[in-house]
């Protein structure tokens, strides 16, 4: 850190910047957006800000912000939230057990006692399982490099890379340890000291560099990126799979057994929870298993929305699009379902559910990103015509 030049702006070759007499902030505008710093004058959404955080501190969703507010999930909580998600979950176990199942077993309901108690079980190891991963595991930060030297000559292999064929390019020139870039970079983070590699973010509440950030996510105490993604995607699945194990069997049990004449109230404190972690989290699922196939990460989601509400409200094309979309929309990273699903998950499809190391993430550095030719090619084309 004591190696900061006082002008910031002047170290990066790639990315020179044009208010470099301002003193801005040394993380980049696309970060500041990654951050989930967007605000919204409506004084509509600034009343309704307690369940508007509410909901975004418990499904993880990033929401923009009324002015003067910060956002719930970019807070560093420690490990609270941890300690909030095992405390529902041993009051789920309980609940379940004692207060739903015994009292099955006691009106001589045994055999459906049993069935709900095995598969509840295997839903509750497997998100404990998960859970401690995604905890447990690095999201991947980029390696550390050497600072680069000199601005003027790297800006120029820049424009030269800009209009050269369609193949990754490093556009470092000679500064050693400068990771490739096909988006037009590296960026270079003043904070870390390290190069970005492509989809790389500096995350504010870790204060690190994450490779190809997704988000951080106060839940697991983290952000989620490269080598965690595959282990957040078992957890969301495994929560919201055994909360709609727990909503369905023991809203079958109160129809079945005249509800709360035979239950009590914990169980339908139990009933409430999963329901509502159910239809919460199982969004939540359900979007990101949507943006895994696709290819997209939620800060690249985030960016691309903007971009289509922006260009909506200003009726026209001349909006300019986020790095890693062509003006028409197209991804560069889409290759098709099955390969971006791959990307993510592995090739081995039993370990796509089972929170074990997988060697997928070996062949992935965190640099280099499978990307579709063809969108490739018009991107830069794009370029070329500007
Ligand atoms: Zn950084
Ligand atoms: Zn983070």
């Amino acid at each position: 850190m004591s190696n900061i030049p006082p002008d910031r702006c002047s170290v990066n070759p790639i990315r020179p910047c044009s208010r470099s007499n301002t003193g801005h902030s040394t993380v980049d505008e696309k970060d500041t957006h990654a951050c989930c710093c967007l605000h919204t004058d409506s004084p509509l959404y600034a009343r309704f800000w307690p369940a508007i955080f509410l909901f975004s501190a418990i499904t993880d969703y990033p929401l923009p912000l009324p002015k003067g507010k910060k956002p719930g999930q970019h807070r560093d909580w420690g490990l609270m939230p941890i300690l909030v998600v095992l405390g529902i979950a041993g009051f789920v176990y309980y609940g379940y057990l004692i207060h739903v199942n015994l009292v099955l077993l006691r009106i001589g309901k045994k055999a459906q006692a049993i069935v709900y108690l095995v598969f509840f079980h295997l839903w509750f190891i497997m998100f404990l399982a998960s859970y401690a991963r995604i905890v447990s595991h690095t999201p991947g930060h980029p390696k550390p490099s050497a600072a680069p030297a000199n601005s003027s000559s790297n800006h120029d292999s820049q424009q030269e890379s800009d209009t050269s064929a369609i193949t990754p390019v490093s556009w470092g020139g000679e500064t050693a340890n400068v990771p490739e870039s096909i988006l037009g970079g590296p960026k270079w983070c003043e904070i870390c000291q390290v190069w970005k590699p492509d989809r790389t973010h500096h995350c504010r509440v870790c204060d690190r560099c994450v490779l190809k950030m997704d988000h951080h996510c106060p839940w697991v105490n983290g952000c989620v990126g490269l080598e965690n993604y595959r282990y957040f995607i078992q957890f969301i699945c495994y929560t919201s799979g055994m909360a709609t194990w727990i909503f369905l069997t023991t809203l079958a049990s109160f129809i079945m057994y005249n509800s709360m004449s035979t239950f009590d109230g914990v169980a339908l404190a139990i009933f409430i929870i999963s329901g509502i972690v159910m239809f919460f989290i199982g969004i939540f699922t359900c979007s990101h298993l949507w943006l895994a196939m696709i290819n997209r990460t939620t800060l690249e989601n985030i960016n691309f929305r903007q971009w289509t509400d922006t260009r909506k409200k200003e009726g026209g094309q001349d909006v300019k699009p986020p790095n890693t979309f062509t003006t028409t929309g197209r991804n560069i990273f889409f290759q098709s379902v099955s390969a971006n699903w791959i990307e993510v998950m592995g090739d081995q499809w039993w370990l796509w559910f089972l929170p074990l190391a997988s060697n997928h993430l070996s062949k992935q550095d965190g640099i280099h990103f499978g990307y579709n030719r063809d969108v490739y090619a018009e991107y830069l084309c794009e370029k070329r015509t500007k």
